[in-house]
């Protein structure tokens, strides 16, 4: 519950890689690693490791852990091997994509024992994402198999 909570200190992330304080970077910084806007971000520089805050954050509390480049081209991946799902159960649970995207989320940690206070794919470590992305595979294809239920879109 966040209601009710005393403020807390603003967040000091540390890079998951050296173990170095994370740099809140914004767009135009010097240690902003895009060209174009994508909100705050926090970076280690060396590591080339970073990650945003929600769009609405005005703690600037960081979505997950830092993320090097192997670990956000397993998040991207992880995400586009969701995103079926997320479609399916928009339609068959009437839910919008945000909701969806939780609840398919929340179904990767409980089927893959991950601890996940929230549902983001950005706590995710690599190995984790390399595990649901082999376990999301193997659910559809089990699908595919059975030749029965809905179909993904391809
Ligand atoms: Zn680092």
């Amino acid at each position: 519950m966040r209601v009710g909570r005393p403020v807390k200190a603003l967040p000091q992330p540390l890079c998951d890689y050296c173990g170095a304080k994370a740099v809140l970077a914004r767009f135009a910084d010097e240690a902003y690693p895009y060209r174009d806007d994508h909100g705050p971000l926090w970076v280690c520089t060396p590591c080339e490791a970073w990650i945003g805050v929600p769009a609405r954050s005005t703690r600037n509390v960081p979505l997950g852990r830092l993320a090097n480049a192997a670990l956000r081209d397993a998040k991207s991946r992880l995400h586009d091997a969701l995103e079926p799902l997320v479609a399916a159960k928009m339609r068959r649970d009437k839910v919008n994509a945000f909701e969806a995207r939780g609840k398919a989320i929340r179904w990767l940690g409980e089927e893959l024992g991950f601890d996940l206070p929230n549902p983001s794919i950005h706590l995710l470590s690599l190995e984790q994402c390399e595990q649901a992305i082999a376990h999301i595979e193997a659910f559809k294809a089990a699908r595919r198999a059975e030749g029965a239920g809905e179909r993904e879109p391809r």
